[in-house]
């Protein structure tokens, strides 16, 4: 067996017991992306030298008999929007094209304490506007299920790479789906967790009040390893939350016997592709076998998520991207003024999508529609977030977690949706809700379409509940395949 098959415990387990060094394992998997990755493009950088560097000082450590950090010589894939020192930081835009980050973000730190290899940056939808990863300023990144298709987005590199086992795991980025719907398009595993409980210190800003970070793995142990070794307080982060962290990887071998998973109707409805429909129900019957209570549940604001969604994500947009004015970061257009050099630059660097936002987030901020628009679209976030509390409620419905499917199809193909922007953002109609309640949710591979190509459903879990979703993840995992089935791209 090549050593790029195996997860991120199966790695870190035999390092350990030094049956392989952390130096093969990163040179497998730097081979694997050289000769897979131009298929696929999920690669923006790789750190060829540095990362085995990086993995002899883990060998270092180790055959010295010091004691070795949870991720010890596991090959990390990071999406292109988080901070590395010394390195670029792309966002896939031209804007950001050649700006080298002068700081690790809080995840980088921590990866590096618990002693992980960072292999190389991930493409993605620019500054993470998009669900096809086709927004990208550089490339079109392809999913490994079928070269036609889109992995999803906007972390469509950091799941394709899961996927196509050019990297063991990956961080991705998540503000409206986008760790859970290239998850699933991808048929990997992805985790948003809640908002506040991983640090977005060094996170390139979307949209603030919705942006987390969160792993994508082959299987909810990885999962549960990767979100161990990351979560948790952070001084530099105000919106970070100061609550202890569990032992993931102990809670996904509990049984979820007893446990009631809520089915929102608002999610089954007929925009969602059959194959999904039937793979979802399918999987409803699993987790009965597993002895968990099923009850029918009702989220009756789900139908303004979008809407909200698309009001508050790009205000938000439309200032954190105020920066980008040629003066303080990256590309900068010549102009004879002052005002047409920021007009030039912002223009030059930004991509269509970009562009769109910012204009609907400035139109949606601007004095005389603030309350019309974003005032209105945070009070029904509100209501959003108070159908998930009643759902969770004991003295409501008194679920325990929300089963719906991740996303309404399964990948699509690369072009179809381009064009018509209303089609796109479609993509994360289930994903949405999750995120502006600010709650946690996971993506697992639940079958197949027709096609052959991978569905995946959602856990939403109550705020801080990492664990509860991951328990009823990893007990699924045990009794299915899906997640085990591999694309094949190595002809
Ligand atoms: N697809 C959604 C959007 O385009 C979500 C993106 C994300 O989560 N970063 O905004």
């Amino acid at each position: 067996m090549e050593l790029y098959n195996l997860t991120a415990t199966d790695i870190v387990d035999k390092i350990k017991k030094k049956q392989v060094s952390a130096r093969e394992i990163t040179k497998s998997f730097l081979e694997r992306i050289k000769s897979i990755d131009p298929k696929i493009n999920a690669f923006v950088s790789v750190y060829n030298e540095d990362a085995v560097k990086q993995a002899e000082e883990v060998d270092k450590k180790i055959n010295s008999g010091k004691e070795s950090g949870k991720l010890a010589g596991v090959p990390v894939a990071i999406k292109d929007n988080m901070c590395i020192r010394g390195q670029k930081t792309t966002c896939s835009s031209k804007i950001l094209e050649n700006y080298v980050a002068p700081y690790d973000a809080t995840i980088i730190e921590r990866l590096k304490q618990e002693d992980a290899v960072i292999i190389g940056k991930t493409n993605m939808d620019e500054f993470a506007m998009g669900s096809s990863t086709e927004n990208s300023a550089f490339m079109v990144t392809k999913n490994p299920w079928d070269l036609k298709r889109i992995p999803g987005g906007s972390s469509g590199g950091s799941a394709a790479a899961v996927s196509a086992l050019i990297s063991p795991v990956s961080l991705g980025s998540d503000t409206g789906g986008s760790i859970r719907q290239p998850a699933s398009l991808c048929g990997v595993v992805g985790l948003k967790p809640t908002y506040g409980r991983i640090s977005r210190y060094g996170l390139i800003a979307f949209a603030s009040s919705l942006d987390q970070i969160g792993p994508i793995s082959r299987n909810v142990a990885d999962t549960a390893l990767v979100l161990s070794a990351i979560s948790g307080y952070d001084r530099k982060d105000s919106t970070s939350v100061d609550l202890p962290v569990d032992d993931y990887l102990a809670e996904i071998e509990k049984d979820i016997k007893g446990l009631t998973i809520g089915l929102p109707k608002e999610y089954f409805v007929d925009a969602v592709d059959k194959d999904v429909e039937k793979a979802i129900r399918d999987s409803v019957k699993i987790f009965e076998k597993l002895g968990a209570k099923i009850k029918e549940v009702s989220l009756p604001h789900t139908k303004y998520a979008l809407s909200v969604y698309y009001i508050i994500a790009p205000s938000e947009a439309s200032a954190n991207l105020a920066r980008y004015d040629g003066v303080k970061y990256g590309y900068r257009a010549d102009s004879g003024t002052l005002v047409g050099m920021y007009e030039n630059t912002r223009s030059a660097g930004f991509g269509s999508e970009v562009k769109r936002r910012i204009m609907l987030g400035t139109y949606a901020l601007s004095s005389g529609y603030y309350d019309a628009y974003y005032l209105k679209a945070q009070k029904v976030r509100t209501l959003i977030k108070n159908d998930f509390d009643r759902a969770f409620n004991p003295a409501g419905a008194g679920a325990d977690i929300i089963l719906t499917p991740t996303s309404p199809f399964a990948a699509f193909r690369i072009g179809e949706k381009t064009a018509n922007p209303l089609q796109m953002y479609f993509s994360d109609v289930f994903t949405l809700s999750c995120s502006l309640a600010g709650i946690c949710g996971i993506s697992i591979p639940c079958g197949f379409s027709s096609e052959g190509l991978p569905i995946g459903l959602q856990l939403i879990g109550k705020a801080f509940d990492e664990k509860t979703i991951l328990k009823a993840a990893g007990n699924f995992q045990k009794q299915t395949d899906h997640h085990l089935k591999i694309p094949n791209i190595n002809a």
